[in-house]
């Protein structure tokens, strides 16, 4: 048995704010979690955070084509980016960097939309190294059963409702890039019954809600839309409630790192408060476990068996927020712990 005993900690689906607490840790989860007259450490305890949509292999193509438009570049056959991709021969080490950086910054799981179909996924895993947090999303052809989830670039990529529904056979989670540069078909969309979709710029209120009824979840990655000139609908997105996730999107032009995107979405809000700062937090922890369909209970309660996060709370001063001190990644990473 092992005992944190700290002064913060970010508790349960809401990540409640909870000081002076003791957590004790059995076997690989949480077996209890109470208030503590004992002395506490200055750190600040939060489950560690997931990245819902990132392309790690674009760590080899850093600060290329700034001067291009998205269709130049992302065109899942014909992108400067796809074949780029295909002559490079160390994507596995690109990956490997990508995880280590997010690992150092407090991201335990990542994501990764593995482009090249069967063999970006082999790529992916091998250039994991095993990792735990390392969820590929691959794309067809091939044999790409063995991915963590169904990453389609469109709705309308060749066989993807065929692949769509055989990874919900398989009880694995689908997600797709949904009208990033302009809007698409919704029914298209639905057909696919994904987990979750990313980017959403252009989805109509009435679209938002729907997804939000069929409780699909929207990761946004609003840095990577600011590179291509796309607009920011956050706000709407959080007037509406759908599930909210974050990514960092294509690692080549933004830095795979949450605390940058969780900045940047705090501040492109017009009414920042306290509780858009823990919907915000929300976003990169525990609303992603059920569209990532991740193998962890995340919110840190008891038999939670999710890493947690440990940051040094002492930069907190009387009076200020700690949810908000997160949001603007003031607080120093300690490390992430396995329980
Ligand atoms: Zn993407």
């Amino acid at each position: 048995m092992r005992y944190l005993r700290v002064k913060y900690a970010l508790l349960g689906e809401e990540l409640y704010l909870a000081e002076d607490v003791e957590i004790v840790l059995e076997e690989g989860k949480v077996i209890d979690i109470y208030e503590t007259s004992k002395p506490t450490s200055n750190v600040l305890v939060m489950p560690s955070l997931v990245n819902a949509h990132i392309h790690t292999a674009d760590y080899s193509l850093l600060e290329l084509w700034p001067e291009r438009s998205l269709e130049e570049i992302v065109d899942p056959s014909k992108g400067l980016k796809i074949r780029a991709l295909e002559q490079e021969d160390e994507l596995e080490r690109y990956i490997w960097e990508v995880i280590k950086i997010s690992y150092k910054r407090g991201t335990f799981a990542l994501a990764d939309f593995r482009e090249q179909g069967e063999k970006g996924l082999e790529i992916g895993l091998r250039g994991s190294k095993g990792f735990p947090g390392y969820l590929p999303f691959a794309r067809p052809p091939g044999n790409i059963w063995r991915a963590h989830g169904l990453g389609l670039p469109e709705i309308s990529y060749p066989r993807a409702l065929e692949y769509a529904r055989k990874f919900k056979e398989m009880g694995k989670p689908v997600a797709v890039h949904f009208a990033e540069n302009k809007e698409e078909d919704l029914d298209g969309l639905l057909k696919l019954e994904p987990d979750f979709v990313v980017h959403a710029n252009f989805v109509p209120k009435e679209s938002l809600e729907e997804l939000t009824r069929r409780g699909i979840a929207i990761a946004k990655c609003l840095r990577a839309n600011t590179w291509f000139g796309l607009p920011n609908n956050l706000e709407e997105i959080m007037e509406v409630g759908t599930r909210l996730l974050l990514g960092t999107d294509n690692a080549g032009w933004t830095e795979p790192e949450m605390w940058r995107e969780l900045e940047y979405a705090f501040l492109s809000l017009r009414d920042r408060d306290e509780e858009m700062a823990r919907e915000l937090l929300k976003a990169v922890t525990v609303n992603a476990e059920d569209p990532l369909k991740l193998p962890w209970r995340v919110p840190l309660e008891r038999d939670s068996n999710w890493p947690l996060l440990l940051l040094n709370s002492k930069p907190l001063r009387y009076g200020s927020s700690p949810y908000i001190a997160l949001v603007k990644g003031r607080l120093p990473i300690k490390g992430i712990i396995v329980p």
